[in-house]
């Protein structure tokens, strides 16, 4: 790997499995940022660099959560959008995602020779010459709108009791509109159009990227696929189920949404 030689401190993004390393300061957390790794003992993985414009990200896993000092505290990466900036939330995603890649290609794919790091975010086989890089899964997300109600769906993958919206993986083929428009009638029977682009974030759990999409219905009845789905209905403003957190594409979406009403009523 490519250790560029850093002067002073980075921040340092500590793992163990999905618990991320926080330090107490002021009653304030944050990321540790020190010149040299917090924590050494149990490191399970290399120590990598987490590319960004300052340069000064590095993460790193350790094998089970030793004694810590009392500054530092184990936070799940989810929950960590509670405790520390956005920024340090956004890069911590990365570095989780860097750190999982890692982990899971540590063997060529193609003919079993052990990896070998060429850059921060290449390894090459040095029996066959085989380049990996980080890899990406791609999932939808769509909004459907009828009238002055939108669609929220309850799936049993979904940790916790709250709606949202009709989500599912990009297959190989398929362009993301066809995405849109097959998952929709595969999971709630309905047909839609008007499928536009809203946004897109990265989703860390593993390794995923979301891609959102406004659409309005066109028409059918909902019939639930209930292997995937335990409930799914349309839902107008003030009659609004329990929401995704803050944190999602989907919660965004929604909001979007609702402001957009609030604007056409006044
Ligand atoms: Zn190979």
């Amino acid at each position: 790997m490519t250790n560029k030689t850093t002067t002073g401190n980075n921040y340092w993004f500590i793992f163990h499995n999905d618990q991320l390393l926080l330090e107490k300061k002021n009653g304030n957390y944050q990321i540790p940022f020190a010149s040299e790794a917090p924590i050494t003992e149990n490191i399970n993985t290399s120590i990598l660099n987490v590319l960004l414009e300052n340069n000064q990200n590095k993460t790193y896993g350790i094998s089970r959560p030793k004694k810590i000092p009392p500054q530092y505290e184990w936070i799940g990466l989810r929950a960590s959008y509670d405790y520390i900036s956005l920024e340090s939330y956004k890069t911590a995603g990365k570095a989780f995602e860097i750190l999982h890649w890692d982990k899971n290609s540590r063997f060529c794919p193609a003919c079993g020779a052990p990896m070998k790091q060429k850059s921060d975010i290449t390894k090459q086989c040095p029996a066959c010459g085989k380049e990996l890089y980080p890899s990406i899964s791609t999932a939808i997300l769509v909004l459907i709108r009828k009238k002055d109600s939108i669609l929220l769906v309850h799936a049993h993958n979904f940790k916790g009791t709250f709606n949202s919206l009709v989500a599912g993986f990009l297959e190989t083929g398929e362009s993301l509109e066809e995405c849109v428009a097959r998952e929709v009638i595969e999971e709630t029977g309905l047909k839609i159009k008007n499928i536009t682009y809203f946004g897109s974030q990265p989703w860390p759990y593993p390794s995923g990227l979301m891609v959102g999409f406004i659409a309005d219905y066109q028409e059918g009845e909902i019939q639930l696929q209930k292997e995937e789905l335990s409930s799914g209905a349309f839902y107008t403003r003030d009659n609004l189920p329990e929401l995704p957190r803050k944190l999602s594409l989907a919660r965004k979406m929604i909001d979007w949404w609702i402001e957009q009403t609030d604007t056409e009523i006044k």
